[in-house]
């Protein structure tokens, strides 16, 4: 993962809706992990071509794209944000949601690598044979869209390499870190939280997302269940990004949806992604040289 990535350590910072921009991706890879600009935070592709800039006269290290292919209230115009990172020079697509399969030749063609990260094995499975690079895989315990299978996975980066994985990717922990671009409540917001307070909301539309317990969550499951049921569309107005978005600057935080996910439980603290990577390398490295001491021992 490292060699096909060049980063220094296996620890990708995931896409994320507004929280992805240039301060914490260029942080993230000046630790050593991949950071990650997601593209459609920006309200066009030129916009993205600045913030790719932005974010290359922060870190001189690799740095990489996602493009989220979800439901989304107006469809943005995919190929052409493609278009902007590939002729930035952006080698890195992590591509989510949907398959990427349309996209794969585009970027094959630019000499990029294609990190897929989905929710499902059939999933994983299907992008492998259209010819990703790389998947990465999010449990039911993540944030954002976990898909509609309910299979949980891992947090904990020793046993994800135990098990066979060749890195992780992070986004929650990352918004908790110095360089998140969020206002302090949210963050403080997440140190406060346990694994218990997170709400899913929008299994009835089968765009399942994950998201902190908070004044909006609460209304949109009270919608979702009352008797009848009710359309995306009666949620519409509460759970606009644009809202959320809002929330995350002003840090009021009933004011929109906060995606978070279970791992709050394990937050205590705001470090600087340096700090918390070295610290993650640190203490995979301690448990592996335990597990390698029983073994032994
Ligand atoms: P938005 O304002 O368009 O929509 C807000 C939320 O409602 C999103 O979660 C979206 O998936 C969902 N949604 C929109 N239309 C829907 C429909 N017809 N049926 C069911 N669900 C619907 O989106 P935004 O917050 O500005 O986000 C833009 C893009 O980023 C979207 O593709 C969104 O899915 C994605 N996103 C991903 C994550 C994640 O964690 N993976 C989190 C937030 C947003």
């Amino acid at each position: 993962m490292t060699d096909l990535l060049d980063i220094s350590y296996p620890i990708i910072q995931g896409g994320m809706q507004w929280v992805g921009r240039a301060e914490l991706a260029s942080a993230v890879s000046n630790a050593g992990g991949l950071g990650i600009l997601t593209a459609l935070t920006q309200p066009d592709p030129d916009a993205l071509r600045a913030e790719i800039a932005r974010c290359r006269a922060m870190t001189d290290k690799p740095f990489g794209v996602n493009l989220t292919i979800l439901p989304t209230t107006s469809p943005p115009p995919y190929k052409d944000y493609l278009d902007a990172a590939l002729d930035s020079g952006i080698r890195v697509i992590e591509t989510a949601g949907r398959s990427p399969r349309e996209f794969i030749a585009r970027i094959k063609d630019a000499g990029g690598v294609i990190v897929h990260k989905c929710t499902a094995v059939r999933h994983a499975v299907s992008a492998e044979r259209a010819g990703v690079d790389a998947i990465s895989i999010d449990g039911f315990e993540a944030a954002g869209h976990p898909g509609e299978d309910d299979i949980g996975g891992l947090i904990l980066f020793a046993a994800a390499l135990m098990l066979g994985a060749e890195g992780i990717n992070m986004g929650t922990r990352f918004c908790a870190t110095q360089e998140a671009p969020i206002h302090d409540n949210i963050k403080q917001a997440m140190v406060d939280a346990s694994e218990r307070d997170t709400n899913l909301i929008f299994r009835p539309f089968r765009n399942t997302g994950r998201v902190l317990k908070n004044g909006v969550s609460d209304e949109v499951i009270r919608i979702e269940r009352r008797p009848g049921g009710a359309e995306f569309e009666d949620v519409r107005p509460l759970v606009s990004g644009a809202r959320g978005k809002a929330a995350l600057t002003s840090g009021k935080i009933d004011d929109g949806l906060v995606w978070a996910s279970q791992v709050m439980g394990l937050i205590e603290d705001i470090p600087s992604c340096q700090e918390l990577i070295d610290r993650i390398v640190r203490d995979c490295r301690k448990a592996i040289d335990i597990g390698q001491a029983a073994f032994s021992g």
